[in-house]
């Protein structure tokens, strides 16, 4: 079994974040990312609130960065989900479950992100790849001159569904309610688009079409009208669902999925941390992300120096 002083799941800014401090600590820092890395900034277009880039960034590109400055200073990366994380039977340390076998861990920190939340519509699961996508910056080119649906009425659907008016004809934004949870700044811009046009008070009942996406079913929420719209892409951005499963019983649980944690992302194990959207009341920001990650590698280095250095 392989030996690492920090266990970082999640190669997200939080990760990436907590693997440089890690690394920069002198610990043999390790992060396992299942998926791409630099998590949700991987497929966001431009990035505004990131502070100390005053003219924005691609959120590709930051995430690239990001993960080229922690291995500079001696952070590894693993590309493989860890599946399942213990406490060994007798001592202080960790053992975690890749396909590529077991590792043992002095502190391990939880960094794995959220997943987007899914309609649970017919015809979603039929056609996401065909017209149904949960990431504008990657499909948004296919849908040039096209007439896109976009759900839900957060900033992640108001930006996106900006983003989209680079491609497409028109963006319809189909809301549950009458009133945006979105941004100010980004209602604003949304609301002065000519591309964009909202339907309030609506729900989507199914995604139809042949091969690929050619209608929605609309109903209103107070008539419980139905109606059908004509559209080539539907993007839904409703939020997400934090990957906190691989805690098993290691920590607790809000009823949402998220870790409880204390203000130092600390969990009720030693050594064990959870940081970034897998946390109870997390701004799930960009800059927040990032913060947390080097709160729990702070902390993490506190508890390797007490509970190891000292008897070494
Ligand atoms: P969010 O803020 O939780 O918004 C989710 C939206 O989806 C809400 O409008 C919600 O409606 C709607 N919704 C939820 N479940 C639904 C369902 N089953 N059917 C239809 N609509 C549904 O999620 P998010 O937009 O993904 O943002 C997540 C976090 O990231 C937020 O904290 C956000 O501020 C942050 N973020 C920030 C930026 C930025 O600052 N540039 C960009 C992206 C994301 P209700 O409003 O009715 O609940």
């Amino acid at each position: 079994m392989e030996d690492v002083d920090v266990a970082i799941i999640g190669g997200g800014p939080t990760g990436l974040a907590a693997g440089l401090y890690a690394a920069r600590a002198q610990r043999r820092a390790i992060v396992w990312e299942r998926g791409v890395l630099g998590g949700q900034i991987a497929i966001t277009g431009t990035v505004e609130n990131y502070p100390g880039f005053a003219d924005g960034v691609e959120g590709p590109i930051l995430a690239l960065d990001m993960h080229r400055q922690a291995e500079h200073f001696g952070m590894e990366t693993k590309y493989e989900g860890i599946t399942r994380i213990t406490r060994e039977p007798e001592g202080p340390q960790f053992v975690l479950e890749a396909d590529s076998g077991a590792y043992r861990a002095k502190s391990v920190i939880v960094a794995a992100g959220a997943d987007p939340v899914k309609l649970r519509v017919p015809g979603e699961e039929e056609f996401t790849g065909k017209g149904v996508s949960y990431c504008a910056t990657c499909d948004g080119a296919f849908f040039k001159d096209e007439v896109v649906a976009v759900v839900g009425g957060g900033d992640a659907a108001i930006e996106e569904a900006i983003f989209l008016t680079r491609y497409a004809a028109h963006v319809y934004v189909i809301h549950r309610r009458d009133g945006l949870r979105a941004s100010r700044i980004l209602q604003d811009r949304a609301f002065a688009h000519e591309k964009i046009e909202f339907i309030w008070n609506t729900a989507v009942d199914s995604i139809r079409g042949d091969t690929d996406v050619d209608e929605v079913t609309l109903r209103d929420v107070h008539s419980e009208q139905q109606r059908t719209l004509a559209v080539g892409g539907v993007f839904i951005f409703i939020g997400h669902h934090p990957n906190s499963e691989l805690l098993g019983d290691l920590a607790k649980l809000d009823e949402g999925g998220h870790a409880f944690v204390n203000l130092w992302m600390e969990t009720e194990q030693p050594g064990l941390y959870v940081a970034g959207d897998v946390r109870v009341d997390s701004a799930r920001q960009l800059a927040s992300a990032v913060g947390d990650g080097v709160t729990a590698a702070i902390r993490s280095e506190h508890y390797l120096q007490e509970q190891f250095d000292s008897t070494a």
